[in-house]
């Protein structure tokens, strides 16, 4: 069976390795910086040395299009590039330089295929220097405001904004260029798992059926400030001593529902923080995702439950936000499936638990997505690893499943 070649790709991923390299085994490139317009006239210059006709649309989004045998719509496969601080090679560059090892086996190995075939590029995915995550194939995608996004400011230069940046990159393209279903068939994202199921469970491939639904609530307790030497116990309101209680509850109570729910407390806040003085006010944060809106449904009752005095203290939440689960194109998670079982490599279905751009496309296009394994589940570091086999073995997925959807 035809493969993609593991000495490109491993020379693709060192090569990239060095576009914001902290010199341990990762990379610092947020969106847009020098080091990411490095990265791209990198793959500008590759994919144009293939044959690829390159465009950006109004947020950079960059397309690398080879022609196909005939006039049809373009089957799209790419990610991002950006990182978060101190990032891992594999996150998101992984999906890229994989879509153009496909795209340069299909080249060299003169494999017929009627659709063009483009390498996306998404501008901003990790959101690290200029909020949200996810920007640009949201405002594409129809999920964010463009100019409310425009005027998002970099975390480290106040009223320095993603617009600016934009302007200054050289990348920002026509409006026209941009991703439609006149012009695009399919999008296949290949990332890695970002968790440790894969790897724990000794799968080669994951097969990702949608994205988890979660909410995230911020929950407060108000007491009362004191003295830590001279309040006794009983006429204590202690907030701290509240929060603590019920996040043993939630824990306690949320254990009881599926086990593929996960659910964090990430963020905790104390006021006023004092060692001898009486919490008079806590915040925390609760985080909870599963595919199945009805267990979902069940976080939300057990929240509802708590009490609104827990130890005398006053208790309020609020949702903070939350995202619908989101479910990739069945007939395209078939492909990916069936790609994995010619190869005979082990696949897994699953849900992912982090957002990529993938789900907001798929409310415009048919997409899917293909996992890899990353090894100890470390991601956003620069510990994250995806051995060298694991990659090829996506490439592979990718590559054939892009065919299946040629052919249909
Ligand atoms: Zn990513």
């Amino acid at each position: 069976m035809i493969s993609c070649s593991i000495e490109r790709l491993e020379e693709k991923i060192k090569a990239f390795s060095k576009f914001g390299d902290t010199g341990r085994g990762g990379v610092t490139r947020y969106s847009l910086s020098k080091e990411a317009i490095e990265a791209r006239n990198e793959v500008k210059r590759r994919m144009e040395a293939l044959g690829a006709t390159v465009v950006t649309d109004d947020m950079a989004n960059m397309y690398a299009t080879i022609p196909g045998t005939e006039d049809l719509p373009a089957i799209m496969s790419g990610s991002h590039l950006d990182s978060v601080k101190q990032g891992g090679n594999y996150d998101g560059i992984l999906g890229v330089l994989a879509a153009m090892e496909v795209v340069e086996t299909i080249v060299k190995e003169k494999i017929p295929h009627r659709h063009p075939i483009t390498v996306v590029v998404w501008t901003n995915e990790e959101g690290a220097r200029f909020e949200p995550a996810m920007m640009s194939s949201g405002v594409i995608c129809g999920k964010f405001d463009k100019e409310v996004m425009l005027a998002s400011e970099a975390k480290d230069i106040p009223g320095y904004t993603f617009g600016e940046a934009l302007e200054k990159s050289g990348f920002k393209g026509d409006v026209s260029n941009r991703m439609s279903p006149e012009k695009y068939k399919a999008l296949i994202e290949l990332h890695i798992e970002q968790g440790p199921v894969l790897e724990k469970e000794g799968y080669d491939i994951g097969v990702v059926e949608g994205v988890c639904g979660m909410i995230n609530y911020e929950f407060t307790f108000r007491g009362q400030a004191g003295h830590a030497g001279t309040t006794p116990m009983k006429y204590r309101k202690d907030a701290l001593y509240a929060a603590v209680k019920t996040i043993q509850y939630l824990h306690d109570e949320l254990d009881q529902l599926d086990s593929k729910l996960v659910y964090t407390t990430g963020k905790i806040s104390a006021h006023p923080n004092i060692h001898t003085i009486i919490p008079e006010e806590v915040k925390f944060t609760l985080d909870a995702r599963h595919q199945n809106p009805e267990v979902i449904r069940q976080v939300l009752e057990i929240i509802h439950k708590i009490p609104k005095i827990v130890e005398k203290c006053e208790v309020s939440y609020e949702e903070a936000w939350s995202r619908k689960t989101v479910q990739f194109t069945p007939e395209l998670v078939d492909f990916v499936e069936k790609s994995a079982k010619d190869y005979g490599y082990t696949n897994m279905r699953l849900y992912s638990g982090p957002g990529h751009d993938a789900q907001y496309v798929v409310d415009v296009i048919p997409t899917a997505m293909i996992f890899v394994p990353s090894v100890g589940g470390h991601s956003h570091c620069e510990l994250e690893y995806t051995p060298l086999e694991n990659c090829l073995k996506g490439a592979n997925v990718l590559l054939r499943t892009l065919l299946y959807i040629d052919q249909h």
